[in-house]
């Protein structure tokens, strides 16, 4: 089923862009998912998948309201909801492996068409899955009440919580259905959305340069190489203008439609919803930067515009380091004892915990040709452990990214025990770890 190339374990299967000046950059090892793409162990996850699925629904479906009428239903929702977890916890471990491998090169053909199968079969398996939360929520809660009682279901109560959030806005069970396979091809406009970006080339001064190397050139200390790389990003998007426009109003008419079927209120509301947060409270935090715009933002660059001898700053100078203070390249060994030593200083434990992450390979720093831009920190499942992807290029910016993501790895870490269903935090919370982790590599620097 599954083609060559990336047979190859991940550490051969592309050659980093070079980087003398930064050490040798750690490459993740998948291996603590699965073997390789081709392993037998995924293949017969997906069947396991299909089956457990199929199983859960002959088991409960339209049975909740008789389990929660039975003389223990504490103990018969336990088992329902840890069947449902440890489900749900191999379907993540296929996804996470999948998601990873393509975020590693999106644009080899072998990974991108693993992972569109693997999405795939994930969807179809998960289908079988959706009746669970939304029969639950057709529970009154003084039904449900009683069992949450039983300790073994009690420790549970976060996660019935949070999904009675949602259900308010829960649609028929066809509905919902309908929704969930529909979210296949929704999906494939970001995937054309990345694997666009990912192959995008942009010509500085001659020289033909994917999209992290040229934003990395925003911030060299020579204008003209930053007023060059500005110029090629806008060449180059330009040039995609028409591609961007139409990927970027179907994913908004996509969102219109779910947002008007489920009576959300407003554009934002899913946002405010997912990340569980009061509308008012996002109102109040914007109307307060907003009001600091002038004394902060519009200061600063201000200032900068001054030191940079200019009355109005051009946008190639807005991440430009500042004239007189000199710029260095922070290798690889240097940014990973700054962040340690910055986490140690806090706590030693919190440090413990993301030396793993360096010793056990579990970052990919290297920008190579097709990888995902930007970073971020997997979590994975709770029987594994998390991953980090980053775009190392010896910048002050990317020890703070470092310091982020390695504040989410810590932070996933410590959640993991939670267990599937309730290590995932909504973003707020997951960024207060990550803004932390920054801070305290900040006040070191
Ligand atoms: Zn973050």
């Amino acid at each position: 089923m599954l083609a060559n190339a990336a047979n190859a374990p991940a550490k051969t299967a592309q050659k980093p862009a070079p980087a003398a000046d930064l050490g040798p950059l750690p490459e993740w090892d998948l291996r603590d998912l699965y073997p390789s793409i081709d392993a037998p162990q995924v293949q017969r996850d997906l069947d396991r998948a299909d089956a457990e699925c199929v199983a859960f629904e002959e088991s409960y479906r339209g049975k909740l309201a008789a389990i929660a009428a039975s003389v223990e239903p504490g103990r018969a929702f336990a088992e329902a909801v840890e069947r449902y977890e440890s489900i749900d916890e191999l379907l993540g471990r296929l996804d996470s492996y999948a998601g990873l491998l393509y975020a590693g090169n999106t644009i080899d053909p072998a990974r991108a068409k693993f992972y569109g199968d693997v999405r795939d079969r994930l969807t179809a398996a998960s289908s079988h899955l959706l009746f669970f939360t939304l029969e639950l929520n057709r529970v009154e809660d003084a039904t449900l009440e009683p069992a949450l009682a039983d300790p073994r279901l009690a420790r549970y109560r976060p996660w019935f919580e949070d999904i009675r959030k949602e259900r308010p806005y829960q649609l028929e069970d066809r509905v919902e259905q309908l929704f969930h396979e529909k979210s296949v091809t929704s999906r494939a406009w970001h995937r054309l959305f990345d694997e666009t970006l990912a192959s995008l080339r942009f010509k500085v001064d001659g020289e033909e340069l994917a999209i992290e190397p040229t934003l990395n050139l925003l911030q060299d200390e020579r204008e003209a190489r930053r007023h060059a790389a500005a110029e090629a990003l806008a060449e180059t998007f330009r040039a995609n203008l028409r591609l961007f426009t139409l990927i970027t109003n179907t994913l908004a008419k996509d969102k219109e439609i779910t947002d008007r079927w489920r009576g959300f209120p407003d554009v934002a509301f899913a946002r405010h919803l997912s990340n569980r947060v009061e509308p008012e409270v996002v109102e109040a935090l914007v109307a307060a930067v907003r009001a600091a715009f002038p004394r902060l933002s519009h200061r600063y660059y201000a200032l900068k515009a001054k030191w940079f001898g200019k009355t109005r700053l051009p946008h190639w100078d807005r991440n430009a380091p500042l004239p007189k203070v000199k710029t260095r390249t922070i290798d690889w060994a240097e940014a990973r004892s700054t962040v340690l030593d910055a986490y140690a200083k806090f706590s030693p434990q919190m440090a413990e915990i993301a030396e793993r992450f360096f010793a056990k390979n579990w970052i990919d720093a290297p920008v190579r040709p097709g990888k995902a831009p930007g970073a971020f920190a997997h979590p994975t499942v709770p029987s594994v452990h998390p991953y980090v992807l980053l775009n190392y290029q010896g910048k002050p910016r990317d020890v703070m990214t470092l310091a982020h993501e390695l504040g989410h790895g810590v932070h996933q870490v410590l959640a993991a025990p939670n267990g599937a269903l309730m290590a995932p935090t909504p973003l707020t919370l997951a960024e207060t770890a990550s803004v932390f982790g920054e801070m305290l590599t900040r006040s070191r620097t």
